[in-house]
C-alpha cells in the first residue's frame, strides 16, 4: 500500500518545506563555530530589520508560551497593573501568567467569534494607571484577528506610556504587523506562520521596551531575561544557554524564503489564500466562526453545516484517514466546529489536497455533498494566482 504523508493543517505546527527540513538534518556544529555564529547573527539582524524594530530581536529555545512569559517578565514588575484584552483561549492564557507573577490583572473580554474595539481599550486604559496591556493578534481558538493598526494608533495617541505586548504567535509572518506601528513587544514562535518545526520562541522588543527592562533593575527571571540575552543576540559567539543550532539554521532558511517572497506579498498572499479556501468550505456548507471583517488570514474555525449530520470526532478521524490533520475546537466551540490552519509556506497543492480530503471525509461520513463543489470554488480563486 502506498503511504501518503499527512498534511499538517492544524494551526501550528504547519507544513515544513523540504529545504527547512534539510537544515534540521545538518550535522550539528559547536555553537561557537564561526559559520554558525555568523548565521545566527544574520537571522537576528534580518528579523530586526524586516519587522522595522528599533530595539532588539530574540531567538530563544522554547515555545510560544515562553515568549508570552518573557514579554510580561521584562516590562512589568510585581504590583504593577496590567490590562489583558482577550477574545479567546490564548488571550486568557495571559491571565494566570500575570496573576501568578504578582501583577494586578484586569481584563477586557470580547465574546468568542468577535473582538473588542480600540475605543473599549481606550476606556479601560483610562480608568487607572497600567504598566502594560496585552493583545492577541489572532486568537487561535476563534480565528478572529484584531484591528491591530487601529489599536496601535490609539495607543500611540492616548496611552504612549503603557507597554503594548502583542501575542502574534498565530499571526507573525502571516498577518501584517510592524514594530514601528508602536508595538513594544511582539512575540511568536517557529511552528506557526514561519513554517519551521516547534522549538523556537521569537520576540521583538522596541527601544522603549528595552529601556523599560533596564529601568527594572534585577528581575526574578534568568532564562527569560532580555538583559541576559541582549549580549548574545548582538554577538552570538558569547554564551548564555546553549542555542538550538539546527533550529536556528532552519529559521534562517525560513527567513530566506520570507525575504524571497517579500513580507508584504506574504501578508497579501495569506489574505488571498484564506479567501479562496473559505469560499470552498462555504460552498460545502461550512460556516466560518468569524464575521468577514474580523476573519484571520492564518487559520479558520469552521462550524459544521446545519443538518449535515457530521459528528466532530468521527469527521476529523475520517479527515485524518484521508490525509489531513485538523484541530478540534476549544471550550464553547468544541464539537460544533473544527479548526484548519492555512498559514506559512502553503502552496496550491496543499490547499487543493486539503479541500479534496474534506470533500471525501464529508462523503464518507454520509454528508451528501456534490463532489468537487468546494474544490471548484477554491480552484476558481487559485486560477487567478
Ligand atoms: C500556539 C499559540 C500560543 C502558544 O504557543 P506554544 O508554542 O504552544 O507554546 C500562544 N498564543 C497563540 C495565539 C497561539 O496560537
Amino acid at each position: 500500500m502506498i503511504k501518503t504523508p499527512k498534511l499538517v493543517m492544524i494551526p501550528g505546527p504547519t507544513p515544513v518545506v523540504r529545504s527547512i527540513q534539510d537544515q534540521m538534518a545538518r550535522e550539528t556544529v559547536a555553537f561557537g563555530d564561526a559559520g554558525f555564529v555568523a548565521d545566527f547573527k544574520g537571522v537576528v539582524a534580518d528579523l530586526k530589520s524586516m519587522w522595522r524594530c528599533d530595539g532588539e530581536a530574540f531567538v530563544i529555545a522554547g515555545s510560544g508560551t515562553l515568549a508570552m512569559e518573557m514579554a510580561v517578565a521584562n516590562v512589568t514588575k510585581r504590583g504593577d497593573s496590567v490590562l489583558i484584552c482577550s477574545h479567546g483561549f490564548f488571550g486568557d492564557r495571559f491571565i494566570d501568567m500575570c496573576a501568578n507573577k504578582g501583577l494586578a490583572v484586569d481584563t477586557l473580554k470580547a465574546e468568542w467569534g468577535s473582538v473588542y474595539t480600540p475605543e473599549q481599550m481606550d476606556a479601560a486604559l483610562s480608568a487607572k494607571k497600567y504598566a502594560a496591556v496585552t493583545v492577541t493578534h489572532v486568537d487561535t481558538s476563534t480565528g478572529v484577528v484584531v484591528p491591530l493598526k487601529a489599536i496601535c494608533d490609539m495607543m500611540k495617541k492616548k496611552h504612549p506610556d503603557v507597554m503594548l505586548i502583542v501575542d502574534a504567535v498565530a499571526a507573525a509572518a502571516g498577518a501584517e504587523a510592524w514594530m514601528d506601528w508602536g508595538i513594544d513587544v511582539l512575540l511568536t514562535c517557529s511552528q506557526k506562520a514561519f513554517g519551521v518545526a516547534p522549538g523556537l520562541a521569537i520576540l521583538w522588543a522596541s527601544r522603549k521596551a528595552v529601556e523599560k527592562r533596564r529601568s527594572l533593575g534585577t528581575i526574578p527571571e534568568s532564562y527569560a531575561d532580555f538583559e541576559r540575552w541582549i549580549p548574545i543576540m548582538n554577538d552570538p559567539s558569547k554564551y548564555w544557554g546553549t542555542p538550538p543550532v539546527n533550529m536556528i539554521w532552519a529559521l534562517k532558511e525560513s527567513v530566506r524564503i520570507i525575504k524571497e517572497e517579500g513580507l508584504e506579498e506574504r501578508y497579501a498572499r495569506h489574505i488571498r489564500q484564506a479567501g479562496y479556501f473559505v469560499a470552498g468550505m462555504e460552498a460545502l456548507g461550512f460556516r466560518p466562526a468569524a464575521p468577514k471583517e474580523m476573519r484571520a488570514p492564518t487559520l479558520t474555525v469552521f462550524f459544521y453545516p446545519e443538518g449535515s449530520g457530521l459528528e466532530d470526532a468521527a469527521f476529523r478521524a475520517k479527515l485524518g484517514e484521508e490525509g489531513i490533520y485538523s484541530a478540534g475546537s476549544l471550550a464553547g466551540f468544541a464539537g460544533k466546529s473544527f479548526r484548519l490552519g492555512h498559514m506559512g509556506n502553503i502552496d496550491k497543492h496543499i490547499l487543493v489536497g486539503a479541500m479534496a480530503a474534506v470533500e471525501r471525509a464529508c462523503l464518507k461520513c454520509g454528508y451528501k455533498i456534490e463532489p468537487g463543489k468546494g474544490l471548484g470554488a477554491l480552484q476558481a480563486g487559485l486560477a487567478k494566482e
